[in-house]
C-alpha cells in the first residue's frame, strides 16, 4: 500500500485488537476460531462498494459502522450469536483522517456485540469493504435441520408473517439525499440515520430460536426478501398493506397535512418505501400462530417491536390486500442491484 502510511503500520494501528474469543486474531496466516462444545459456526459476507452501496463521500464513522452492521444483520436473520469477522479493505489512500472515524465506528458496533476482528486484507486501491463474519448457533438434534439457526425454509401455510422494527426510510433518506424528494430536517436526519447506522437485530433472532419457522433480514426490500422465504419454504403470502404502510417512521409526515404530496402520492411513496425500499436490516419472519404469545415474550427480551403484516399460505404467490381484505395491485418490485443504480455518484 504505497501512501503515507505502511500496509503494517495501518493495520497495527486501526485494526489490531485484544481478542479474548479467538484463540488467534491478527498477526498471523490465519486467525483460529473454538467454536463452544455443539455449536455450528453460521458465516456470511457482505461487500460494500463506493458509488454503489454509499456515496464515497459518506461519513467514514457511519461507513465503519454499516459495513459491519449489515453483515451482522445476516447472523441475526439466522439466529446465531456474532463471534468474530474479518475485514477486506481496498483503500485509494491511507489517511488517518478517514481511517481513525472509519475504525471507530466500525469497532464500536463490534464491542457492542462482542464481535471480535480476527484478521483480513488490506490493499490500495478503489473503495471498497468486504467483511465476512463468523457466528455460532447449537446444532439441531438428529432428524430435524440438524441445526438450530433460523433458515428461510421452514414456513408453513397458517403461519403469521412479522417484521421487526420500522421499514421504508432507509429508502426514503436515499431519495432526499439524491434530490427526488424534500424532506423537513428533523425528519431527513432520522431517515438517514437508518440508511447509515442501521440496527442489526441481533438479540431477537437469538430470542426467536426456535419460536420462528423461517426468517431473513430485508436488505433488498420487505417483498423481494419475504419472496426468498417463499420460495425456499414453497409457499405463497397474504401482505395486509393497511398495516404495512404504517411501519415507515416517517408516516405521520408523509400523510399529514404538512406532507410532500397529494393524499394518494403520499400512500403509494410510503409503501412503496416499506415494501421495496431496501436498506432496512430489519427481520421478517415466520412463526405458528399458537406462538404469538412467545414471539410477543421474544420481542419484549430483546426490546424489539415486531408487527404482524400477513400469513403464510399453501398458494404459491405474494397476495397484497387492503384492510378489508381486497386486492391491491403488486407494482412494487424489490430493488435489484443490476436493474438499478443505488447511488447517483459514479463508481
Ligand atoms: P498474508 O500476506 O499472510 O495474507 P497480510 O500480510 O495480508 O497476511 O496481513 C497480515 C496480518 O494482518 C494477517 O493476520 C491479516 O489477517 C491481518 N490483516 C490484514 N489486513 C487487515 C485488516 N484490514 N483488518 C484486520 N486484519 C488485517
Ligand atoms: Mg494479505
Amino acid at each position: 500500500m504505497p501512501a503515507a502510511m505502511g500496509e503494517f503500520e495501518l493495520i497495527q494501528r486501526y485494526f489490531t485488537r485484544p481478542t479474548p474469543k479467538a484463540v488467534l486474531g491478527v498477526g498471523d496466516d490465519c486467525a483460529l476460531l473454538q467454536p463452544g462444545a455443539g455449536m455450528q459456526m453460521a458465516i456470511s459476507t457482505d461487500m460494500l462498494v463506493a458509488g454503489r452501496h454509499f456515496f464515497p463521500d459518506v461519513d467514514p464513522r457511519t461507513l465503519g459502522h454499516k459495513a459491519l452492521a449489515v453483515n451482522l444483520s445476516d447472523l441475526a436473520a439466522c439466529g446465531a450469536r456474532p463471534l468474530a469477522f474479518t475485514l477486506a479493505l481496498a483503500l485509494p489512500e491511507a489517511h488517518a483522517d478517514w481511517l481513525q472515524p472509519f475504525s471507530e465506528g466500525l469497532l464500536a458496533l463490534a464491542d457492542a456485540h462482542s464481535c471480535e476482528l480476527v484478521g483480513g486484507d488490506t490493499t490500495q486501491g478503489p473503495l471498497n469493504i468486504c467483511i465476512t463474519v463468523f457466528g455460532e448457533v447449537p446444532a439441531g438434534p438428529l432428524g430435524g435441520t440438524g441445526t438450530q439457526a433460523l433458515l428461510r425454509s421452514g414456513a408453513c401455510p397458517g403461519d403469521d408473517i412479522y417484521v421487526s422494527g420500522t421499514l421504508g426510510d432507509a429508502r426514503l433518506a436515499l431519495e432526499a439525499l439524491q434530490g427526488n424528494i424534500a424532506l423537513p430536517a428533523d425528519t431527513l436526519q432520522a431517515a438517514r440515520r437508518r440508511l447509515e447506522q442501521p440496527t442489526p437485530r441481533i438479540a431477537l433472532g437469538l430470542a426467536l430460536r426456535g419460536i420462528a419457522s423461517a426468517a431473513a433480514d430485508v436488505s433488498d426490500g420487505l417483498l423481494g426478501d419475504l419472496g426468498h422465504i417463499l420460495e425456499r419454504s414453497r409457499t405463497g403470502a397474504t401482505v395486509d398493506t393497511s398495516i404495512a404502510i404504517q411501519l415507515i417512521a416517517a408516516y405521520a409526515y408523509l400523510t399529514g397535512a404538512d406532507g410532500p404530496f397529494d393524499a394518494k402520492t403520499s400512500a403509494t411513496t410510503a409503501l412503496q418505501c416499506v415494501l421495496s425500499g431496501g436498506d432496512d436490516y430489519e427481520l421478517v419472519f415466520t412463526a405458528a400462530p399458537s406462538s404469538r404469545a412467545a414471539v410477543q415474550a421474544a420481542s419484549i427480551a430483546s426490546a424489539t417491536p415486531v408487527t404482524r403484516i400477513g400469513q403464510i399460505e399453501s398458494a404459491p404467490g405474494l397476495r397484497l390486500v387492503d384492510g378489508h381484505g381486497a386486492p391491491v395491485s403488486n407494482t412494487f418490485a424489490s430493488f435489484d442491484h443490476f436493474g438499478q443504480q443505488i447511488c447517483s455518484a459514479p463508481n
